[in-house]
């Protein structure tokens, strides 16, 4: 049965429907992992429950924090609503270790601690294969003003320091993540909100004392199963998806 609801928009991961109301969205998780800009792709049962169920675990804790977001609820396993928002089109990257394109560029070990959490940002443009852009580009080109950028990366090192914590209490050490920024209006006011996800697809995330990879770069660098890893994230964070909860321990009802 075709749905009824409108489709948005569909990216690699993800797809957006109209939502219920207006100014808002539901996005749906799915099971799809694409790397080396959709050169690489695969599908990974139940990947999409664990990210919706993570990027609800990060999103209300930012929120709790006082980090605003699009989250709004979950609606089912592979579901929230959130806001709508107008996305900038950069991807925000923060490094706190060395790894990926900047390990690559510089010439750096991977893990090498940087002397400072370090924001970069990507211009996104698929057909491009999302190029790294300056803050010179991004205002000249008119993505965001100075003002905004200021905002962004403000947002960017709160994200870090909130998710650096959350991860290192599990034993997991957060070597990089991308965010995205959406604007939302409240009337005339313009405010900069974390939208889209925060999941393992986003973050690098390896185990403190083994450097076990427990993010994407499994899948990218052919390192085992995806689903196991990230079920791993899940189950150290307490908030494994209730019926992968029950599978994993029938109990006797007496
Ligand atoms: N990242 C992402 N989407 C992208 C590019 C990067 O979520 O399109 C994340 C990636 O998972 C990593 C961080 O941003 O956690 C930094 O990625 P990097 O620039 O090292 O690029 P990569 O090595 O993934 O090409």
């Amino acid at each position: 049965m075709a749905p009824r609801r409108k489709k948005i928009y569909e990216g690699k991961a993800k797809i957006l429907y109209e939502g219920p109301e207006p100014g808002t969205l539901i996005q749906y998780f799915k099971d799809d992992a694409t790397a080396f800009n959709a050169q690489k792709k695969a599908v990974f049962e139940g990947k999409g429950v664990l990210n919706n169920r993570l990027s609800e675990y990060f999103m209300t804790g930012l929120g709790n924090v006082g980090v605003p977001t699009h989250f709004i609820r979950t609606l089912n396993m592979r579901e929230q609503l959130i806001r709508q928002v107008e996305i900038i089109p950069l991807e925000v990257i923060v490094r706190n270790f060395a790894a990926g394109s900047i390990a690559k560029r510089l010439g750096l070990e991977e893990g090498l601690a940087l002397p400072r959490p370090v924001v970069e940002y990507s211009y996104k443009n698929d057909a491009l294969g999302d190029p790294m852009v300056s803050e010179e580009y991004i205002v000249a080109f008119g993505w965001a003003n100075q003002q905004d950028l200021d905002d962004i990366v403000a947002l960017a090192l709160r994200v870090n320091d909130f998710l650096s914590g959350v991860f290192y209490a599990v034993g997991i050490k957060l070597i990089d993540f991308k965010i995205e920024i959406g604007r939302v209006w409240d009337g005339d006011f313009m405010r900069l909100i974390v939208a889209d996800e925060i999941s393992p697809d986003s973050c690098r995330l390896w185990d403190v004392k083994t450097g076990q990879k427990l993010d994407k770069d499994v899948f990218r660098r052919d390192l085992g199963s995806l689903t196991d890893a990230y079920t791993e994230v899940a189950r150290r964070l307490g908030v494994l998806p209730t019926n992968a909860t029950a599978m994993a321990k029938p109990t006797l009802i007496n």
